[in-house]
């Protein structure tokens, strides 16, 4: 029976499998789930969400996202001067800050960290969330359940402990973590919090990265996710340090290293695989394997992964946001804008390519027929952008717009599981105020420790 109907200009729709532009069309929805995609309109009476220059659209998968992060490493890792870069950024800025929040924040001030990184990215149009944090924050489950956001967790598993640089620039680790009772503890999760298809919640297995974790854990790890018949999902082909490790350690390359993991397969969403070889993403697209692609956070290190590389390889390949900015056509717009560079051609990387990508792929992805398309019988996830904006108008195509000229200052509506998170640009399910100004206590602490540590990069 029809709950509600959300009315616009354009809908983005499904037809034989493909997305497709419909006008004037109504999406009638029934509870959770969308009940039909039709021109009839709403009989009198009926509950009708309307915005007359709206374009309804799926909301988007994101594949790959700290939402923990967003708020404690906002404005440090950008603009630095680094000799190897990501090494150095992530061994001596991010993990030492990660480890100092993990013992010093108050439970209040990991709800207000958390709640403000999935309020950004929900009004950045994150509709799902595949998101990976430390065993001890499951505190993400009660937030997103508060705030009406749709999740899959994957706390991190990982064999490697003490982690530290060593004086030539490759990372070095003690392997003394009980790698085997983190797994344990994510399949009690999994059990625990794992409300399947029909609700809002999953739980996913997440060894943190290949370089952080031993081939045994990572077989194990794919046994349990093979079992609970959930997603695996960790970090892949990141830098050439991690890739020469494996070539040291292993004597293999990286896609010979994930096939002897069990890092391959319809279950797996590997993050960013960006150094693998063409050769490599062509053994990630016939195994199925799919790409979480999260350019931003790259090319901020002058590092081009581009989502087409991935595309044309025939990889499955979603979107993620990652830790850095969580505005979703933010991402978009970037990665298909390196994908043009990359290629040194206009018709790489389009518009329409990369709603799909942040849409049906993500969904494909995560072995969710049931996402990132609007048609009868998918859940009701979905955004409306409102097109009454001078850098909107007029309109060819209104999904060119949004990627190319848009924002997430343009979604007006995001509905999740058939309830409205967002309208007309305001969060209905939180104080966003209340969040800020603890959210802002509890960075600014965690940063005043980092600073009498020396960690991090000097303030203006
Ligand atoms: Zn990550």
């Amino acid at each position: 029976m029809t709950s509600r109907v959300i009315a616009g200009k354009y809908v983005l729709g499904q037809r034989d499998g493909g997305q497709v532009l419909l006008q004037d069309h109504y999406v009638y929805l029934d509870g959770a789930k969308i009940e039909a995609v039709t021109r009839d309109a709403p009989a009198p009476g009926q509950d009708v969400i309307r915005y007359e220059h709206g374009l309804i659209t799926p909301g988007f998968v994101n594949l790959h996202a700290h939402c923990i992060r967003g708020g404690l490493f906002r404005g440090i890792p950008d603009d630095l001067e680094m000799e190897p870069f990501i090494p150095k950024l992530v061994y001596n800025i991010l993990l030492p800050l990660t480890s100092i929040a993990a013992r010093e924040l108050s439970a209040e001030e990991l709800r207000a960290v958390t709640t403000l990184g999935m309020v950004d990215l929900i009004k950045g149009g994150t509709t799902t969330l595949l998101d990976m944090w430390h065993h001890g924050q499951e505190i993400f489950f009660d937030v997103a359940r508060e705030l009406g956001l749709r999740t899959v967790g994957a706390p991190f598993i990982m064999s490697a402990s003490n982690s530290r640089l060593g004086p030539d620039g490759y990372p070095v680790w003690d392997f003394g973590n009980d790698g085997a009772a983190q797994l344990a503890r994510s399949i009690a999760l999994f059990k625990a919090r794992d409300q399947g298809t029909d609700g809002l919640a999953q739980v996913a297995i997440g060894p943190h990265a290949t370089d952080t974790c031993l081939p045994e854990l990572l077989r194990e790890c794919r046994g349990a996710a093979d079992d609970l018949g959930c997603i695996l999902t960790t970090h892949f082909a990141q830098t050439p340090e991690e890739l020469a490790l494996l070539r040291k350690r292993y004597g293999m390359g990286a896609a010979e290293y994930a096939r002897h993991a069990g890092l391959l397969g319809r279950n797996v969403v590997l993050a960013h695989a960006g150094c693998a070889t063409d050769n490599e993403l062509k053994v990630l697209a016939d195994t199925g394997t799919s790409v979480a692609n999260c350019a931003l956070s790259f090319a901020r290190e002058g590092i081009n992964f581009p989502y087409a590389r991935f595309a044309k390889a025939g990889v499955n390949t979603g979107l993620g946001t990652d830790s850095h900015g969580m505005d979703f056509i933010g991402e978009m717009r970037t990665t298909g804008l390196l994908s043009k560079q990359y290629f040194g051609k206009g018709h790489f990387g389009t518009a329409h390519e990369l709603v799909r990508a942040g849409t049906l792929n993500g969904a494909t992805a995560l072995g969710r027929p049931d996402l990132g398309r609007i048609e009868a019988g998918a859940k009701a996830d979905l955004l409306v952008f409102d097109l009454w904006k001078p850098h909107l108008q007029p309109i060819w195509d209104p999904i060119k717009n949004i990627v190319w000229k848009g924002h997430a200052g343009d979604i007006a509506l995001v509905m999740i599981h058939g309830e409205p998170v967002v309208r007309d640009g305001r969060l209905l399910t939180a104080d966003e105020a209340a969040i800020m100004r603890t959210a802002v206590v509890a960075a600014q602490k965690i940063w005043n420790i980092a600073e009498q540590r020396q960690i991090l990069p000097a303030r203006p």
